[in-house]
C-alpha cells in the first residue's frame, strides 16, 4: 500500500511537471507567432512613412533580430501580455521600453555591423541593446538609473548576450575608456547633441539622437561623421520620447 502511493505521488509529480513544461512550450509558440505579426507590422508602418524616413525597406537582418529578441522577457511581469504591441510599455521609476517601430528605424539606420562597437545611452530594458547585440560585435550601454540597469544586466545575462556590456551613470559623457564607436545610439530626449559622444564617434560613424524638448515637436535626428571628422545632422520622424536626465 506504502508502496503503490508512493509510486502515485510521484506520478503526480511528473503530471505537475509536464503541465508546467507544456504550457512554457505552448506559451513560447504564441509569443514567436506575435513577433512574427509584429515584424508585419513594422514593415506596413515603414511603408506608410517612407516619405518621412527617406528611405527603402529595412534591411532583413534588422528584422529578424525583431523576430529572435524575446521582448516579452524585458517588460515586467503585468506587462508581458501586451509585449508585441507596436507601442512603448512602462518598465517602472517613470521610464518605458520604446514602441518596436522606433526600435526598427534607429536599428535600421544606425547600420549596425557585425564587428562594430556600439554605444547606446539609455539602457532601459535592455532591449535595444539585445537587438544591437544581435547585429553587432559589442555594444557598450549606459543607464542613469541603477536598479534599471542592474535590471537589465541581469536579463541579458540570461538571455545569453554575452557582448554587452552595462554600465550606471550618465551617458550625456559616453564611457570615454571604451571610445572611440562605430556607432551611438541614444534612446532618451536631448535638449541638443552631447560634445561627448560626438568626440566619441568614430570618423565614417553614425550617431542616431531624439532631440528636442518635452513640450514640443522633437525629432529623431541622424548624425553622420565623415572621414574628415565632418559632422552632417538629419531630421528623420517627430518622436517622443522620455527626456535625458542628470546634471550635465
Ligand atoms: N533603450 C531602452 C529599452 O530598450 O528599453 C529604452 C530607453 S527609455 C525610452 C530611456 C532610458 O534612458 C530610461 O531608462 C532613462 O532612465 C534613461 N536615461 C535618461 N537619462 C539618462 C542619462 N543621462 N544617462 C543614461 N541613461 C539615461
Amino acid at each position: 500500500m506504502k508502496r503503490i502511493k508512493h509510486i502515485i505521488f510521484w506520478l503526480i509529480v511528473i503530471g505537475i511537471i509536464l503541465l508546467l513544461f507544456s504550457s512554457h512550450v505552448i506559451a513560447e509558440d504564441v509569443f514567436q507567432k506575435q513577433r512574427h505579426e509584429l515584424v508585419s507590422t513594422i514593415k506596413a508602418d515603414v511603408m506608410r512613412t517612407s516619405d518621412f524616413l527617406g528611405q527603402g525597406p529595412f534591411e532583413e537582418r534588422v528584422l529578424d533580430a525583431i523576430r529572435n529578441v524575446p521582448r516579452h522577457e524585458f517588460v515586467p511581469d503585468d506587462q508581458r501580455s501586451y509585449a508585441y504591441e507596436n507601442r512603448p510599455l512602462p518598465i517602472g521609476y517613470g521610464q518605458t521600453i520604446s514602441q518596436p517601430y522606433i526600435v526598427a528605424i534607429m536599428t535600421d539606420l544606425l547600420k549596425p555591423k557585425k564587428n562594430d562597437r556600439i554605444l547606446e545611452v539609455g539602457t532601459g530594458s535592455g532591449y535595444q541593446a539585445a537587438i544591437l547585440a544581435e547585429l553587432a560585435g559589442s555594444v557598450y550601454t549606459i543607464e542613469i538609473i541603477e536598479q534599471l540597469s542592474e535590471k537589465a544586466s541581469g536579463q541579458l545575462k540570461r538571455a545569453g548576450y554575452t557582448n554587452v556590456h552595462t554600465r550606471t551613470g550618465d551617458g550625456y559623457y559616453g564611457w570615454d575608456a571604451e571610445a572611440p564607436f562605430d556607432a551611438i545610439i541614444v534612446t532618451a530626449l536631448a535638449s541638443h547633441i552631447p560634445p561627448p559622444l560626438l568626440k566619441q564617434l568614430k570618423p565614417g560613424g553614425r550617431m542616431l539622437i531624439p532631440v528636442g524638448s518635452p513640450f514640443m515637436t522633437q525629432y529623431l535626428v541622424l548624425v553622420t561623421k565623415d572621414a574628415d571628422n565632418k559632422i552632417t545632422t538629419r531630421e528623420i520622424v517627430p518622436v517622443s520620447f522620455v527626456p535625458l536626465t542628470g546634471n550635465h
